[in-house]
């Protein structure tokens, strides 16, 4: 499957190489292809310059987020959250009918310090402004709760005895992403329903920082016992 993500952050560089493993024909979308290659600093997260990331990836492509969208049959929005609806519109995910966008963005306004808080929550969520914007794709809002080493690596923590949530409105397209999942090792998947339950998986990230706080480390998820 042709396949556009969206984000050279982290985020899109893990999903990128775990789609691209899996079989996929991935390219990473940005806003200035140049102004990224010509970046030489790690961000201030510490993740190193996306050059140094392509050079062992040369199988993805990068492009504008417009390149990008045109021809993929399925997106992934790894963008920062406030940035979302831009690159999602710059990439075209309005213009090609039942294309499935999965969102991995979280709406964290670090305005306040950390911890961060939510810039949308309870009564909305960015998975829904995301679907309120585009209404002919098929969003599926998943990854959003895990640090991005365990997306595509669930046997990172605990063998992969843990869970993985989502939710989105549309059936298929959620069985679509379950097949990705099952391909890197998840074996318990819970659906939550529509797209209203992205409110649930965004602000269970609240509670994921404090975590990983608590714990000092990143690599932690929820185990549902039942
Ligand atoms: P990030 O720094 O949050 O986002 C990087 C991407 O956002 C880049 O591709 C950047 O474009 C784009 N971007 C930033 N400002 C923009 C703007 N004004 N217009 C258009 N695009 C813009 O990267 P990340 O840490 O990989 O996180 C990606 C998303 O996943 C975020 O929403 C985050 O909350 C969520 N998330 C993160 C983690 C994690 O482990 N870090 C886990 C789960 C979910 P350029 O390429 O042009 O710079």
């Amino acid at each position: 499957m042709r396949i556009g993500v969206l984000g050279t952050g982290i985020v899109g560089r893990s999903l990128a190489e775990g789609l691209a493993r899996i079989g996929n024909d991935v390219s990473i979308g940005t806003r200035d292809v140049d102004s990224l290659m010509a970046r030489d600093e790690p961000d201030q997260m510490g993740t190193p310059p996306f050059a140094s990331w392509r050079g062992e990836h040369e199988d993805i492509g990068v492009a504008a987020f417009a390149e990008v969208g045109d021809g993929a049959e399925l997106l992934v929005n790894a963008t920062h959250g406030t940035a979302s609806v831009a690159a999602l519109t710059a990439a075209g995910a309005g213009t090609v009918d039942a294309r499935i966008v999965i969102d991995v963005a979280n709406p964290l306004d670090f305005s306040g310090g950390f911890p961060p808080s939510l810039w949308v929550t309870n009564t909305d969520s960015l998975g829904e402004q995301i679907q309120r914007a585009f209404p002919a794709a098929r969003v599926v809002k998943a990854w959003n709760t895990m640090t991005a080493a365990l997306m595509t690596h669930p046997e990172a923590l605990a063998d992969g005895d843990h869970t993985f949530v989502l939710c989105g409105d549309d059936e298929d397209a959620k069985t679509q992403v379950a097949d990705f999942l099952r391909a890197f090792g998840w074996r318990d998947i819970v659906d939550l329903g529509d797209i209203t339950n992205a409110r649930a998986l965004e602000a269970y990230v609240i509670m994921w920082v404090r975590m990983f706080s608590a714990l000092d480390s990143p690599m932690l998820n929820i185990k549902v016992v039942r």
